[in-house]
């Protein structure tokens, strides 16, 4: 029971985490809800790196995402370990960011071979939304836009995902759902729900 949640910056991913979340509560189920990068050593790093520009080399950003994910899922209390638990994990980003993001930067077999040792999710919910919608979104922030956040290179990141998706949808037994980020956020949020309704 491993769902994540994948879109381009301003998509939605993490509103949705949150209001998911709260209604498979209020509907008594309990879920553990995480996201990429995340808050611990390494993440927390990365964080500051994107947000201050830090010129370090695209590889290098494609590992640190990758060692970030490592800990997050193979670390102590982390997703491997919630799931083995039984626990219903939703991970919001996960290694199809790093395919997405970091394959637009570095040759793909590169960062494709170093995300290929970890467990793929049941389903993987793609929030399609069209780059102008998402910058907007991502413009009215409070925060400061980080490296990742413009209109040409999410164009290409969200082409990206698309055949990304594609390719797993074809040789993988995961699940692809699409769903139109543009559509109203409490239609968004059933349409997740219901999927993971059903198949826990
Ligand atoms: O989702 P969030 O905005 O918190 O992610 C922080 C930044 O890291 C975003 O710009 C996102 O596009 C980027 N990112 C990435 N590769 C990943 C995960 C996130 O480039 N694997
Ligand atoms: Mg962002």
């Amino acid at each position: 029971n491993f769902f994540v949640l994948e879109g381009i910056d301003g998509s939605g991913t993490t509103t949705q985490l949150n209001r998911v979340a709260d209604l498979l509560l209020k509907n008594n189920i309990k879920i553990y809800k995480t996201y990429e990068p995340t808050r611990n050593k390494i993440g927390s790093f990365l964080r500051e790196c994107l947000s201050s520009h830090l010129d370090l080399s695209e590889r290098t950003y494609a590992l640190l995402f990758a060692a970030d994910r490592q800990e997050h899922v193979f670390g102590k209390n982390e997703i491997a370990e919630k799931l083995d638990q039984g626990n219903i994990v939703l991970c919001d980003r996960y290694l199809f960011s790093s395919l997405a993001y970091q394959g637009n930067k570095n040759d793909m077999d590169f960062v494709s071979s170093i995300n290929s040792y970890f467990p793929l999710p049941e389903a993987v919910f793609f929030i399609d939304i069209d780059e102008k919608t998402a910058l907007k979104r991502v413009a009215s922030r409070a925060q400061k836009k980080d490296i990742f956040e413009e209109e040409s290179f999410l164009l290409k990141v969200r082409k990206s995902y698309r055949t990304i998706f594609e390719h797993y949808k074809h040789n993988t037994d995961m699940e692809v759902i699409y769903i139109n980020g543009n559509s109203e956020i409490s239609n968004i949020t059933n349409k997740i729900f219901n999927f993971i309704i059903k198949k826990i």
